[in-house]
């Protein structure tokens, strides 16, 4: 809160970021008069990183829904395209320009969900001599002081310990102090491989026509990657369109959730994933709106829905989601240079073309390209996985997956990335690198019956790539990781293998081929 007191009177500008579309924030609750709201399309954000064409597209077509229904309800709004002639490029230089010309004597903006963000405009307030002030986004369900409850003093952040403090905080999915269910956890029931007989519903897709706004970026020339087709855009644009993509996935996909979360398919983009990350993520829907509907669909229709799935997914969000966002939090800015293994490859150029044979990252990569969307199992077990045995850099790692996703905000994508999958923060998020061969890919999808290698072989023109890189990355991370008990029994069998040299060799070589 910075607070510069000068004149109440006048004109408050409030500033409302891309990702902050919620119509459930109080702001919204009375129209006044004394009050403008500011949206820009800034080419700050449009350039920090490369996105996918779906995602700029996704995020302008949303704000802009976003400010029309806001104007509609009688609130003032000032919208600045991005080839708006008086666009002054970045969200703090668009807040000062609008500050001066409206002769504001107050300025208000939510709490960023990134650091960048929420560090410039800490800076810019400082230098205002106007009051300013910053107010929660109301999206969350934990903050500070729950994180601060379940960790202080502790050594470790385990996942579960928060999941379990917010579930009795919260009072989801609990009777009395014990969980629902009697377990906290149904992982058991809920890591299969989908059986080709398991008809996978078609993902619900919108239909709108965008392609003036993508001329816009066309004529712009924001540098994309991706695929889009702009009369079909896909993606909801608006609380209305997203309550429907909620209600789908209660119906239709929720019955199969939990057992199919960790499957892949070249059958399917999408399994029984909800794709509702992207309406979260801008605030489109509350966390606990989503929750709550799974819940009620699960209440009311027991034979379909099992606890196995429905406590799946809510530990995604409880859970994951809030836990993803206290890691970035506690260990920001520092977090994002982390590199324990000191990785430095390049990442290969076929991240951005898809064009490979090893036939699960060209499934999960050409989709991503396709759909700027590849579910957790994708992004953890096939691009992470790879990237992480491939020693690619966590910063080119970062790059790439905050760029292509639909649902990609850096306190999200982050603590993901380069703590989940590539393992750079040394061990916060998990207790040990997720990782793994040919086996798991083979056992856990379809894939490997449609690629050129062979997931059963180590050695030879077509091994499968999976299987040198995996006993390369232990050998030669031993240093860091040998002490780790989790770990201790690879390094046993790794010690017993024969043709250690050959399968070290066969990784260099595929390694120096990159
Ligand atoms: P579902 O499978 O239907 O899950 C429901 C919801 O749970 C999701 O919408 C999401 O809000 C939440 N959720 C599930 N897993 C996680 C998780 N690990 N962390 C946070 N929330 C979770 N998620 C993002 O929202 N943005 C990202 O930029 C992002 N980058 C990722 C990068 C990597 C390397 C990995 C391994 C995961 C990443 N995730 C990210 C987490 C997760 O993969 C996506 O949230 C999920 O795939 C989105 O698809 P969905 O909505 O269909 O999810």
């Amino acid at each position: 809160m910075h607070s510069n007191p000068q004149s109440p009177d006048g004109l408050t500008l409030r500033l409302i970021l891309g990702d902050q579309l919620s119509q459930y924030h109080s702001w919204y609750h009375e129209v006044r008069g004394d009050i403008v709201y500011l949206m820009a399309e800034a080419r700050s954000e449009t350039d920090y990183v490369k996105h996918h064409i779906q995602k700029v597209l996704g995020f302008f077509h949303a704000m802009r829904t976003f400010a029309e229904e806001l104007r509609q309800k009688g609130h003032r709004i000032i919208y600045v395209q991005l080839d708006d002639p008086h666009n002054q490029g970045s969200i703090t230089a668009e807040c000062l320009y609008h500050i001066e010309q409206l002769k504001a004597s107050k300025f208000e903006y939510q709490e960023p969900d990134e650091w960048r963000v929420k560090d410039e405009l800490q800076h810019m307030c400082d230098s205002l001599s106007i009051q300013s002030s910053c107010v929660s986004s109301e999206h969350f369900l934990s903050d500070h002081s729950i994180w601060s409850k379940v960790f202080t003093g502790r050594k470790t952040r385990i996942m579960e310990n928060f999941y379990r403090f917010m579930r009795k905080h919260h009072g989801i999915l609990m009777q009395d102090s014990e969980p629902v269910g009697g377990a906290w956890n149904f992982d058991k029931e809920n890591r299969k491989s989908i059986p080709k007989t398991v008809v996978i519903p078609e993902p619900l897709c919108f239909d709108h026509d965008v392609t003036e706004l993508a001329s816009m970026l066309d004529f712009m020339k924001v540098h994309t990657i991706g695929n889009v087709d702009a009369s079909h855009f896909p993606w909801p644009k608006n609380r209305e369109e997203s309550l429907e993509l909620m209600q789908y996935f209660n119906q239709h996909l929720l019955p199969h959730f939990g057992t199919y979360q960790d499957a892949l398919t070249d059958r399917s983009w999408s399994l029984f994933h909800s794709r509702l990350s992207f309406s979260m993520n801008v605030k489109m829907l509350h966390p606990r709106e989503v929750i709550h509907s799974a819940i009620e669909a699960w209440k009311s229709d027991p034979e379909h829905i099992s606890i196995s799935q429905i406590e799946g997914y809510v530990r995604q969000i409880l859970g994951w989601r809030e836990y993803m966002r206290g890691i970035y939090w506690e260990y920001m800015p520092e977090y994002a240079k982390l590199n324990t293994f000191n990785h430095d490859r390049q990442l290969p150029e076929w991240f951005w073309t898809g064009k490979t044979d090893m036939h699960c990252l060209s499934i999960a990569i050409n989709q991503s390209l396709d759909h700027a969307y590849a579910h957790h199992i994708q992004r953890l077990m096939i691009t992470g996985n790879y990237a992480l045995l491939a020693g690619i850099h966590p910063d080119q790692v970062d790059e790439w997956y905050l760029g292509i996703y639909m649902d990609a905000i850096e306190w999200v994508e982050m603590p993901n990335t380069r703590g989940m999958s590539q393992f750079a923060d040394g061990g916060i998020v998990g207790t040990k690198p997720y990782v793994s061969s040919a086996a798991y890919i083979n056992s856990m999808s379809d894939h490997c019956k449609n690629c050129k290698f062979d997931p059963k072989k180590k050695i030879g023109e077509d091994a499968c790539p999976f299987n040198s890189l995996y006993w390369h990355f232990y050998h030669r991370n031993r240093n860091i990781l040998g002490g780790n008990n989790r770990i201790g029994m690879m390094y046993a069998v790794w010690d017993k293998m024969e043709n250690k040299e050959a399968i070290l060799k066969q990784a260099e070589e595929h390694l120096n081929a990159l």
